[in-house]
């Protein structure tokens, strides 16, 4: 098995270099990631500027792009072949809800998926990396288990809680909860006296009720969520051609 791994992190994360030692024993794989951290990427693509492709001491490629800028260098630019697997992360903090439409960990998978290839994004349940090497194996363990399972191309985003390996035991399928909207941007003065502006934290869960990603991981069950990428509302799409007949 031949597997592209990547990450928003940045290449130098330990959530990457803990997914890339794991799963090493059982695949082929290539790491192309970001120079730096890039979460909150979404899905964007750099098109104002080229990009160049760098290779660490360890073998690891990095970009100064966005994680999705990696995956698509990757596929059209660097591997000879196509890989039969693109993972994505370990990232630190969770990706579930409607977070996952912010999230450059997702985005690397998903521009693997798009490219019609099998693809999972890992994140952890809660940042800071405890307990991200059991993470990682188990990980490794989802990969070996549910790689062939699934009609394909699939996208899969799976939130890992921190957790010893041995308390990895339960795996989930749910649906995306749902957040409030988020909270304000933090508003302050840079040193020359000019506004400036954080983006401030995400809502409070809205949905997390059972069945969702948030219920699952706060419940210290391994969460995956298949993603599709279809964004039509198709009940309005009916409504639409009603109102505009
Ligand atoms: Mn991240």
């Amino acid at each position: 098995m031949r597997i592209l791994i990547s990450n928003d992190d940045g290449y130098l994360a330990p959530g990457i270099n803990a997914l890339a030692a794991a799963l090493a024993p059982i695949a082929d794989i290539v790491v192309v990631a970001p120079d730096s951290n890039r979460s909150g990427a979404s899905n964007s693509l750099s098109l104002d500027r080229p990009l160049s492709v760098q290779q660490a001491a360890n073998g690891f490629y990095f970009v100064n792009g966005t994680p999705t800028d990696c995956v698509h260098v990757a596929l059209t630019g660097i591997l000879d072949f196509v890989p039969d697997l693109v993972v994505s992360g370990i990232n630190n903090g969770p990706n579930m809800g409607d977070d996952t439409l912010y999230s450059g960990t997702v985005a690397a998978a998903t521009e693997g998926y798009l490219f019609g290839i099998p693809a999972i994004a890992f994140s952890q349940g809660t940042y800071g990396w405890e307990h991200i090497d059991d993470a990682a194996r188990h990980a490794r363990d989802i990969v070996e288990r549910y790689f062939a399972a699934l009609p394909r191309p699939y996208l899969l985003n799976v939130n890992i809680p921190n957790r010893p390996y041995e308390q990895l035991t339960s795996v989930v399928a749910t649906r995306l909860g749902r957040r409030h909207q988020a909270e304000p941007v933090i508003k302050a003065k840079d040193p020359r006296g000019k506004d400036i502006y954080w983006i401030g934290p995400p809502g409070a869960t809205k949905d997390a009720g059972e069945g969702t990603d948030f219920h699952a991981c706060a419940h210290g069950l391994t969460s995956i969520t298949p993603l599709q990428i279809d964004l039509t509302h198709k009940t309005q799409l009916d409504a639409l051609s009603k109102a505009l007949a």
